[in-house]
């Protein structure tokens, strides 16, 4: 039987010692942060934008710097919660506000597409990939985050990181299986949404969206350092803000991985 407290105890050294490292799976927010764009028929998410309330200056007694922060709920490193799609709307707790904190932390199982990618802006995730995938490393556990990393997070400049809405992504079959098969807690992806850029015209539209929102479940989109996570072993915090009734919100994510 595991002793919870002295698993957490452990942590605490791990933490303090180094051995366990605290990696940063976030970009970093600002006016330059790309964000996704949509055909002309539909409304846009807007950019960062920060306006000063008062910078050292007589507005805040000469002592305090802070800004008013105005950005789309879907924008750089963010959450993507099942409230987000009409197929996830009707569940209760669907919303970042209400959703069970004990589901905000779990185990990552992390699927390396970054040379598949990098050979095919357009390349998918299939069932086949994570049956490779569990040969090697063993089964995806149940409450799991699955990250497909595909080294997007490299395309500095916004045109190569939004492409045209050329880039990877889950296929449908895939995210059907991940739902059915091996109940994970949601899949986060390195690219602006979560589904690929193609996936309008999907079997099934936007699969990620579609399926894993309407099985009550998580997406992470524009998540970086992918690369610096093993394959298995590391814990996921993926805290989005408490927005009232929130459709998603960016976020810091952070893993704990052992060194
Ligand atoms: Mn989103």
């Amino acid at each position: 039987m595991m002793n919870s407290a002295q698993v957490l105890s452990d942590l605490a050294v791990g933490l303090a010692t180094g051995s366990i490292e605290v990696v940063d799976l976030s970009v970093t927010l600002s006016p330059e942060t790309p964000v996704i764009q949509l055909p002309d028929i539909f409304a846009q998410s807007p950019g960062v934008s920060f306006e000063p309330i008062s910078e050292y200056d007589p507005a805040g007694g000469n002592t305090w710097y802070w800004r008013t922060i105005r950005m789309g709920e879907h924008t750089g490193t963010h959450f993507d919660a099942p409230v987000h799609w009409a197929t996830g709307k009707d569940y209760a707790s669907n919303a970042t506000d209400t959703i069970d904190p004990q589901r905000l932390v779990g185990p990552a199982c992390v699927i390396d597409k970054s040379a598949d990618a990098a050979a095919n802006t357009d390349t998918l995730l299939t069932v086949d990939d994570v049956l490779a995938w569990e040969a090697q490393h063993g089964q995806i556990p149940k409450g799991a985050w699955v990250l497909m990393r595909t080294d997007w997070s490299k395309r500095t400049a916004a045109v190569d990181f939004l492409n045209d809405s050329h880039t990877p992504g889950p296929d449908s079959a895939v995210m059907r299986f991940l739902i059915a098969e091996r109940d994970i807690q949601g899949f986060g992806v390195e690219t602006v949404g979560t589904d690929a850029g193609q996936a309008a015209g999907f079997d099934v539209p936007f699969p990620c969206h579609t399926l894993m929102h309407g099985a009550n479940k998580f997406g992470l989109a524009s998540l970086a350092n992918l690369d610096r996570l093993p394959a298995t072993g590391a814990i996921l915090v993926a805290a989005p803000l408490k927005l009232k009734n929130g459709s998603g919100s960016p976020l810091r994510v952070v893993a704990l991985v052992p060194r």
